[in-house]
């Protein structure tokens, strides 16, 4: 079993019962060990669309790396997303940030997610469950992360 950490984003519809969704549905890839809390951010890349809802989890898997994508692709797909254009407006993007301490780097797979380091949509919900990455969250200029703000439980 590896524990690995996933990505959740949504800026289409109910994000917020896009990341909800997924998160349930996170525990058909294994055991769910944490989830945090769900934030808002303001797009990355292109500006001109609505707010992120954002959040990460950590799960214990059997999967392999590539399985884990195949299955998170799926997940994806059952919940709507139709692929528009790069970093443009998605119903669900679920991407792996870690696998253990392994890496891939593969065409269409790069663990730890190639953009982690720069990305505060990812890295602010990760650090809050994971430890690992609280220093890389803190080397992110300081107005991105505020840009990330958690929502309030309701
Ligand atoms: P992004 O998540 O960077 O905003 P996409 O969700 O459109 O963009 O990603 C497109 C492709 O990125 C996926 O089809 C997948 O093959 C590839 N990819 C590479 N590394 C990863 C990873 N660690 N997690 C998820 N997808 C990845
Ligand atoms: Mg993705």
């Amino acid at each position: 079993m590896t524990r690995a950490a996933i990505g959740l984003g949504s800026n289409e519809g109910d994000a917020k019962a896009h990341v909800r969704g997924a998160l349930e549905r996170l525990a058909e890839l294994g055991s769910v060990v944490a989830r945090s809390a769900l934030y808002r951010s303001v797009p990355w890349g292109v500006i001109e669309q609505a707010p992120f809802v954002n959040a990460a989890a950590l799960v214990e898997t059997a999967l392999a790396p590539r399985a884990l994508l195949g299955a998170l692709k799926q997940i994806e797909r059952e919940s709507g997303r139709i692929a528009t254009y790069r970093w443009g407006p998605r119903v669900l993007d679920l991407d792996i940030l870690a696998y253990g301490d392994e890496r891939v780097d593969e065409p269409d797979l790069t663990i730890p997610h190639a953009r982690l380091s720069e990305r505060a949509f990812a890295l602010v919900p990760l650090a809050e469950i994971d430890p690992r990455f609280v220093a890389l969250r803190d080397a992110l200029p300081p107005g991105e992360r505020a840009a990330v703000v958690e929502l309030r439980p309701q």
